[in-house]
């Protein structure tokens, strides 16, 4: 069985997955990045023991999916924003050396697709890109069932292209990227822009409770999911314009209320994208559920490791 720890900014999660993608067991913990790497570390190694117990599995490898940017081949971390200080910690090196066992790292949108493409809604596609709608977007790209790298093992980031110039800026450099108008966050300060000074619903608005507004019949709240439906459909066009893959599976949490967008989404790719067969991509939802990236980790190891994987690169 293969152990899976995804490290995000807030918690640390691990897990126990066989072989066929069943998650058995999982445990999590508090980052607390500014406490330092070799704590979380040790802590990390902690529940690793536990889960392994808990399910009476010997450990076989580890595979780890982890906020980016990551280095997939040295095995560090890199600089993220999440993680302050813990640049070039060699977590691979550190966790095989402590259980004796193979262990591979990525991005965890990365690790996610990975997941997704092995064992969830992307089974048996070949040209594959998950898309994650939450926080931030992000997202993996899987070719003949390999993961897609760019230059020096980088990975590319969907959610920072251009869709819109004229757009609020980014970090990214751009203005207008996909994610600083199609994210959850974008979506709630849209909202909170064009609501009237009276408006009822007008603090802790998000892009959860703008769903729930929205099919209860809020206007406001439904121009604000039309809005993200159809910005949401900008980006996958353009996916599908660029790639035409077998499919795009889209998680994260604003997909939890996908069926608001669908129809608009659907609607943007058919009236752009007239010279690929785009009805031939098939858009599905992820199926994996909130532990994605624990189940994406493990996948990540056998995307490795297993017969035919990407160990040479
Ligand atoms: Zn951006």
């Amino acid at each position: 069985m293969i152990a899976a720890v995804d490290i995000g900014g807030t918690k640390i999660a691990v897990g126990m997955v066989d072989d066929d993608g069943r998650l058995l067991a999982r445990l999590e913990t508090p980052t607390d990045a500014d406490l330092g790497y070799a704590k979380a570390l040790d802590r990390t190694a902690d529940l690793l023991r536990q889960v392994a117990r808990s399910t009476g599995a010997e450990i076989a490898g580890i595979g780890i999916g982890s906020t980016g940017p990551v280095d997939p081949f040295t095995g560090e971390i890199g600089d993220v924003n999440f993680l302050p200080g813990w640049q070039g910690s060699p977590i691979v090196e550190d966790l095989g050396r402590l259980f004796r066992v193979k262990v591979a790292m990525e991005n965890d949108a990365d690790a996610a697709a990975l997941g997704e493409s092995g064992w969830g809604a992307g089974k048996n596609k070949t040209r594959l890109i998950y898309i994650t709608v939450g926080t931030g977007i992000g997202g993996g790209i899987i070719l003949d069932g390999k993961l897609y790298r760019g230059v020096d093992h980088a990975h590319p980031e969907i959610g920072h292209h251009v869709i819109d110039v004229s757009g609020p800026a980014c970090l990214c450099g751009f203005h207008g990227c996909w994610e600083s108008l199609a994210s959850g966050p974008a979506m709630a300060e849209w909202m909170k822009a064009e609501s009237p000074p009276n408006y009822r619903h007008r603090e802790n608005l998000s892009a959860k409770r703008i769903c729930e507004l929205a099919q209860s019949g809020d206007a406001l709240a439904r121009r604000a999911v039309e809005r993200e439906a159809y910005y949401l459909g900008l980006g996958l066009a353009n996916l599908v314009v660029l790639y035409t893959p077998d499919a795009i599976v889209l998680g994260g949490s604003v997909m939890k209320s996908a069926h608001l967008f669908l129809e608009g989404i659907r609607k943007a790719i058919a009236e752009s994208c007239r010279y690929v067969p785009f009805e031939k991509t098939e858009l599905a939802l992820a199926s994996l559920g909130e532990d994605a990236n624990l189940i994406g980790a493990a996948r990540v190891w056998h995307h490795r490791f297993a017969s035919g994987g990407q160990s040479d690169h």
